[in-house]
């Protein structure tokens, strides 16, 4: 099948965090707090998906304050850190949202999310993921993790969705 059409039926986009929403970097202070960076594209992206009524989700097995907060900035409905199954949690988002996997698709980097990617009805990697998920994934993004690969993952759906150019015109009317 298509990616186009893969990306067509999505109605939920599921984001890996560490190397995929960040660049994999941690800076890890003395407290023991850890702190990493996000994309502002990655965020456009995300609230540019909301406007054309995909629903966003982030699946990490990591946990952090700064990450919750920044989930609900963007209005990232579901949020599960701290996941060391994340299949499992896929199922339950799934059955939440009485989604079939057709209509679910996530972008991730690395070996824990090969079990998820190998589920979705569209999977994507970033440019710098391993080989091994790079060569099971639908979409191969152009950028690194941290550095846009979210977003172009999101505007591939959208545009495949033709939803682009009336989500882009709602976009600039939101941000003036
Ligand atoms: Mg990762």
């Amino acid at each position: 099948m298509k990616n186009h059409l893969r990306a067509s039926q999505i109605k939920m986009i599921l984001m890996d965090v560490d190397g995929t929403l960040t660049d994999g970097n941690l800076w890890v202070m003395s407290n023991g707090e850890e702190l990493k960076s996000y994309n502002v594209k990655d965020g456009a992206g995300i609230l540019l998906a909301h406007l054309a009524g995909i629903k966003t989700g982030i699946i990490t097995g990591k946990t952090s304050k700064s990450l919750q907060i920044r989930a609900q900035r963007l209005k990232i409905s579901e949020l599960h850190q701290g996941i060391l199954d994340k299949k499992r949690t896929l199922t339950e988002i799934q059955q939440k949202h009485s989604l079939n996997l057709e209509k679910i698709a996530y972008i991730g980097d690395d070996l824990g999310d090969r079990e998820v990617l190998q589920s979705v009805g569209f999977s994507g990697a970033v440019s710098d993921a391993h080989p091994l998920i790079k060569e099971s994934t639908h979409f191969v993004s152009q950028f690194q993790g941290g550095k846009g690969a979210v977003r172009e993952f999101i505007e591939f759906i959208l545009d495949s969705q033709e939803k682009w150019p009336t989500v882009e015109a709602n976009f600039k009317k939101l941000t003036l």
